[in-house]
């Protein structure tokens, strides 16, 4: 029963808050690729959950993992040490590798929703600011990207420049320099004394998967390091094998200071998210100074642990390069012969851009959702495509048949 009681002469009301506008299909169950509807309709997931689905649903692999850390233990707060705790560290540290060029090894902090992590960066860029670069108190800023996106919290949206993420969530909080993305020129014009660090995606996600040009992160290392700021790479939707890499800035050879990642860490089954950074910028946390209730509890550890398993045998990361290589082609394909304005993206992620005369995003993702595929635009008349990286090569063939159909029907 969905509806409960409205006021006195209205009729039954839906419950839910209405921070989403979803497509019309309900979910009843889901495996690999596929999801089926509570009506038995099955279709093709071609956004897996924003990419915290890349291993698929319900991964055999991560769920015998859930499974058997539920009969262990799920909970002990940060109070006690728990045996999955460390190793979930070491495993991830190892995975990420040592950050900076020839630098040291890493250190690895566990929250659990991608904000979480990406506000964990922020103070630990303003700490470390502040304890070792010498900036006077109160003054520290951080330099991000025109488009980002990086969360919902108060602090995060202070630096969106999305009016809707934005709008009506002020006082904002200070200490941000928005400069347009992709442009390293205007990264280095908006450091001085003050800087502590430049917040980016690698790849635009929510912007709809913007890939810059490929002097950007390499040149904006080489800033970052002469300015002694701190290089934070948000690859909370861009990371674990997204782009056909571990870190999606591997694809410029870049190794940051601070990394943010999230969502497919938790591998579609709970949230689960870490700062991964050099040792001695997040030992600028201490004991007292951050913390989470549920940051790397058993059951998150135990499936961060598989996930990271997943990964370190490479064969995510090796299928996103492949199936991606088809997938862009079959894309710019569709760009050659005017189905799309444009497309874009790396690996098994790609932003489509319609002809807006044709009909907005979710117009086709409407027409998706009637032949069968799942997806979600992102603003105006682009939509991001992200199958799952265990997608099989015919499943993907069906995606792009369909979507080559809804954009003939358009
Ligand atoms: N950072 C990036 C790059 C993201 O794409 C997202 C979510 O889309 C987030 C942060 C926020 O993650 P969460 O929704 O888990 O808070």
């Amino acid at each position: 029963v969905r509806a409960v009681a409205g006021p006195a002469g209205e009729g039954p009301r839906d419950a839910l808050a209405h921070n989403y506008h979803p497509l019309p299909v309900t979910v009843a169950t889901a495996e690999g690729s596929w999801m089926t509807d509570v009506d038995g309709r099955r279709y093709l997931d071609f956004l897996a959950g924003y990419s915290a689905l890349n291993f698929g649903h319900r991964h055999p692999a991560l769920v015998a993992a859930a499974t058997a850390q539920l009969g262990r233990v799920t909970l002990t707060s940060r109070a006690f040490d728990h045996d999955l705790l460390h190793p979930f560290a070491d495993a991830l540290a190892a995975l990420v590798g040592p950050l900076t060029t020839g630098g040291t090894d890493s250190l690895v902090l566990p929250m659990n929703t991608g904000a979480e992590a990406v506000e964990t960066a922020i103070k630990t860029a303003r700490k470390w600011g502040y304890d070792v670069k010498g900036v006077r108190p109160g003054e520290a800023t951080i330099v991000v990207g025109s488009g980002n996106f990086h969360g919902r919290t108060t602090t995060i949206v202070s630096f969106s420049d999305d009016e809707d993420a934005r709008r009506g969530f002020d006082p904002y909080t200070p200490g941000f320099r928005v400069v347009p993305y992709g442009d390293v020129d205007a990264v280095a014009g908006a450091i001085d004394d003050t800087t502590v660090a430049v917040l980016l995606e690698p790849v635009q996600g929510e912007s709809g998967v913007i890939v810059p040009p490929d002097d950007y992160w390499p040149r904006l290392r080489a800033l970052t390091a002469e300015r002694d700021v701190l290089l934070i790479a948000d690859e909370i939707q861009s990371g674990l094998g997204r782009a056909g890499t571990t870190l999606a800035v591997e694809t410029w050879g870049v190794r940051p200071d601070l990394v943010t990642l999230g969502k497919a860490l938790g591998g579609g089954i709970l949230p689960v998210s870490a700062v991964v950074g050099r040792r001695d910028v997040l030992e600028v946390l201490t004991p007292g100074t951050h913390g989470s209730t549920f940051g790397g509890n058993p059951l998150a550890c135990a499936v961060g642990l598989a996930v990271v398993d997943l990964l370190a045998a490479g064969e995510p990361q090796r299928r996103a390069r492949a199936l991606g290589a088809r997938f862009q082609d079959r894309l710019a394909g569709f760009v050659e012969t005017g189905l799309l304005d444009g497309a874009r993206g790396l690996g098994l992620w790609a932003g489509l851009d319609l002809d807006p005369a044709r009909g907005t995003g979710r117009d086709l993702c409407e027409a998706l959702l009637a032949r069968g595929v799942l997806a979600k635009d992102t603003h105006g008349s682009t939509i991001r495509l992200a199958p799952p990286l265990t997608i099989s090569a015919d499943d993907l063939e069906t995606g792009m048949s369909a979507l080559e159909d809804a954009l003939t029907a358009l």
